[in-house]
Formats: C-alpha cells, structure tokens, sequence
C-alpha cells in the first residue's frame, strides 16, 4: 500500500535539502573536508561501481570469528514475539533489510534469475562483496541489522527483518521491496557494505530517484525518503565518525539510484546505506569491528528516530 495510507498522523512531510543534509554533515563531522577520513588521494575518482549493482564478487577466502550482536537471532518476517516497551517508536513499523545472504554464494543460479523491477527485469540477488580477509558483507550486513533492531525495539518499534539467514539465498529484491510494502512500514533501511577500490573511502546512503513503470513509482515515496537518508547520513556522521563518501554523492553521503529493484518498487519510504568501502584495508578495519559496527547501527537507529518523530 502507498505510505500515505500509513497511520503517522503528526508526521508531515517536511524534507530535509540535500544542501541541508551536506550542511549537516560537514557542521557535525571532525572529518569532513580534512579530517582522516578526508586524506585519501581517491578522491573524486570514477564510481568503480557500488556493490548494489554488481553480481560479482570475490569469494570470500576464509572466515573470521564474528562477535555476536546483541539481539536474539531468528526474527525474520514475523517481529518480535516479546513484547515491546513503550517509547518515541510505540506504533512504528521499521523494516531491516539485511543486503544479500550468506548463502547466496552457494545458490549462484538461483540468484542470477531475472526478476521483474518494473522499470526491467535484474538479477534475484547478489552475493555481495567481502573484505581481503574474507569477512563477507553478508555476515556485516545481518550483525549490523541484528543490532540496529535491538536498538528500534527499545524505543518501542515493531521491528522486522526482509531475512535472517533463515533461507537458502535471498530473497529476491522484488521481494525485499514486497516485505516492506505489505508491512506497511513507516520506513525500510537495507543494510550494505560497498565493494570499491582502495583508497575510497567513507559511506554513502542512496535514495531513490524518480521512476515510474510496470510495477515501479516512486512518486510517492521520493521526498520521504530523502528525508530519512539525509537524517540517517547526519547520525550516522556523528556516531561512527566516519566521513561521507570520498567516491559516491560528492562528500554529501547521499546518492541518488534509479536502478535498484530494492527501491523501485518500494511503496514505502527506503533507503540503503552503504557502510563503507569493505575493500579498503581502512575501512575493512572499522567494518570488522564489532565496537564500531555498534555505532553504525546506533547511527542508522538515531537517523530512523529522527525522521519518524518528525
Ligand atoms: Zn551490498
């Protein structure tokens, strides 16, 4: 259903300027435009390509000892059954949509199947990238979703994840769309670590562009969720320290995609966040550890926060 049938009666659309979000940004961060984040020399170098839209992928090399989240595990599709404690979120709807599955590697076919994104048709999924030591982004992206939803649901959210590694791969990105729109969520973050070249650095949040065809339209959803990136992008400055991207959205963190089924054919407003540059030794460094992915998800959590209350 469309997001203006959703309940959030004292919510008005009220977006924040991607000028505003930079100014945001670069006001908030130690880093931004000299700081360590910033001393790279890739700056302003060609998109080698976001790891969203690619279906290639190293494979992982080895595994590494993931230090547990700090929510339970298997919540997928059905929240929590526990109940929740009052707090800014209570009648909230967040869905997580953890980016890719670590199984996919071992369902290539499966995944390379051709689903409908209303503007064309594009792979189920992908297995996403990897560190050099063989830490997979899928792995990142379900830690940091486990956390991020221990963190909504104490303020009161309903959360639900799109999966919880409970499935052999995927879902597919139609269906990643689907869950979010059938739950009627007030917002859907997909969770994504970047697969770039070394020396790019920092995070970027990507919004959706304007689309309309077979099943896509975005109309309805553009503005709100650029609202919501740009809250995400100024908390998640603040928490994790780490700079916009060098590479993507010229240093605002924000970028703008037409081609994410993921986001197409969402009916409700999305975003996807790109952690960081898991291909980058500096950046694998901080994607690695379990203390700064804590601040990641607090960052995604303050940012979700900020735009439901409005
Ligand atoms: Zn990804």
């Amino acid at each position: 259903m469309p997001y203006d049938d959703s309940p959030p009666p004292t919510r008005r659309a009220r977006p924040l300027s991607v000028a505003a979000a930079l100014a945001a940004v670069c006001l908030t961060a130690a880093g931004c435009g000299g700081g360590p984040e910033a001393d790279g020399a890739g700056a302003a170098s060609p998109r080698p390509g976001a790891d969203a839209a690619s279906s290639t992928a190293p494979t992982p090399t080895g595994q590494q000892p993931e230090p547990s989240g700090t929510a339970s595990p298997s919540d997928s599709g059905s929240g929590s059954a526990k109940p929740l404690p009052k707090g800014p979120l209570t009648g909230r709807t967040v869905v997580i949509d953890p980016g890719h599955n670590p199984r996919n590697r071992d369902h290539t076919r499966e995944i390379n199947e051709k689903v409908d994104i209303g503007t064309g048709r594009k792979e189920c999924d992908t297995t996403g990238t990897s560190t050099d030591d063989g830490y997979a982004e899928a792995r990142f992206t379900l830690d940091v979703s486990h956390r991020l939803r221990t963190l909504l649901e104490a303020e009161g959210a309903r959360v639900r994840l799109t999966h919880d590694a409970d499935r052999p791969f995927g879902p597919c990105i139609d269906e990643r769309a689907r869950i979010g729109n059938e739950a009627k969520a007030d917002a859907v973050v997909s969770v994504h670590a970047d697969g770039s070249a070394v020396g790019n650095r920092g995070f970027h949040v990507i919004l959706p562009a304007g689309v309309k065809g077979g099943g896509a339209d975005t109309s309805k959803i553009v503005k709100s969720s650029a609202d919501l990136g740009a809250r995400i992008a100024g908390h998640f400055v603040r928490t994790t320290g780490s700079a916009p991207s060098n590479y993507v959205g010229g240093n605002t963190g924000l970028d703008t995609r037409n081609d994410l089924g993921g986001l197409n054919l969402s009916t409700v407003p999305k975003v996807f966040v790109e952690c960081g540059n898991m291909r980058d030794p500096k950046d694998a460094a901080l994607l690695t550890s379990a203390s700064w992915r804590q601040k990641a998800a607090q960052g995604l959590a303050d940012g979700i926060t900020s735009y439901l209350k409005g």
